[in-house]
């Protein structure tokens, strides 16, 4: 009820207002956002570089309404590409893309276009993109555009939820020799003839998920800071006899920072997602979501400020 109601909020005008507006919003919103502005993230991506992860970085902003604003994004990353080239960082960080963020919403093509534009400066900069995934509406859209791109950028990596219903389904199309799958349980709001409602079912779906994943051709990308699901990761690239570097984990900035480590110190692959800008809204309430102490947290600063 209340991840619903939360995930209902991230989408409300009223409630944004009001929370960007409220005196320590900002504090906390740090605790997840490595900033504003692209030094910040280039700051934090040279941090984490310097203690052995890698990272995946997001230019915040998403269900972009103009064309105007999706081209801003485009540059907006083409700009970050160029800066982790020039700061010799393409080999340990790559980006993740919104697709709402490059005008899918305003038509599928612009959203290609856009997203082809992003890739080339990636490949120019020596790194990768993955696409994000995110509202039950858009995955068959995001599909089609991520297989378009793959006939250009085969490294262009996909993102599957195990909330989805077809989600095994999906890991099976996409397991196959230079895939790049980022495997997830899912952050939206979406309704139960789509999505699993019940924990134990996404979890178990993320399971059945990874195995397919683990026992196929493609490179894995388990992102999720849920321990069980960690440990059995570990067992299924034991069983798949996968060396380290076939695969890799991947969590979010601010989020099990200790645990990112102790992988990474085991000799495993671990990745950052590493979100910044201004358009934190969308992302932020998404995070409270996910864990209500954090929402726990937000209220009583808010009041003890104010
Ligand atoms: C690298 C990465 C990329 C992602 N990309 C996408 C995407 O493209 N599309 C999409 O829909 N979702 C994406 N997600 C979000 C994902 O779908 C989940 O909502 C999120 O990861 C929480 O699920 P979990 O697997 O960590 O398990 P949970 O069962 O939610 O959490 C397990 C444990 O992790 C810790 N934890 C989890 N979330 C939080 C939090 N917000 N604050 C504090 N502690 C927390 C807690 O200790 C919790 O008990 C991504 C997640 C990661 C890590």
């Amino acid at each position: 009820m209340l991840r619903q109601g939360l995930l209902v909020a991230s989408r409300s005008g009223g409630v944004r207002k009001i929370v960007e507006t409220a005196p320590v919003t900002r504090q906390v919103v740090r605790r997840f956002i490595a900033g504003e502005t692209t030094d910040d993230a280039l700051r934090v991506t040279g941090d984490l570089a310097g203690e052995g992860l890698l990272v995946t970085l997001d230019v915040l902003g998403e269900d972009v309404l103009d064309r105007a604003q999706a081209e801003q994004t485009v540059k907006h990353y083409a700009d970050l590409l160029g800066r982790l080239a020039d700061l010799g960082l393409g080999t340990r960080a790559e980006v993740s893309l919104k697709l709402t963020a490059v005008g899918q919403a305003l038509d599928e093509d612009v959203a290609l276009e856009n997203a082809r534009r992003v890739c080339t400066a990636a490949r120019s900069a020596g790194t990768t993109v993955t696409l994000d995934m995110e509202d039950h509406s858009t995955v068959d859209s995001t599909l089609r555009i991520l297989h378009e791109l793959r006939g250009d950028f085969p490294d262009t990596g996909a993102v599957i939820q195990s909330y989805l219903r077809r989600a095994e389904e999906y890991c099976a199309e996409l397991a196959f020799e230079g895939s790049r799958v980022r495997l997830c349980k899912g952050a939206y709001a979406a309704p139960e003839s789509v999505a699993f409602d019940d924990k134990a079912d996404i979890d178990r779906s993320y399971v059945r998920c990874m195995k397919v994943l683990m026992a196929g051709k493609g490179y894995p990308m388990l992102a999720t800071h849920d321990p069980r699901l960690v440990d059995i990761a570990g067992a299924l690239a034991v069983l798949n006899e996968r060396e380290p570097d076939t695969f890799e984990y991947q969590m979010l900035y601010g989020i099990r920072p200790q645990e990112q480590r102790r992988l990474a110190e085991q000799g495993a692959q671990v990745r950052v997602y590493v979100a910044y800008g201004e358009q934190w809204y969308g992302y932020f309430m998404r995070r409270l979501a996910e864990r209500p102490a954090n929402l726990g947290f937000f209220v009583r600063s808010t009041v003890s400020k104010g």
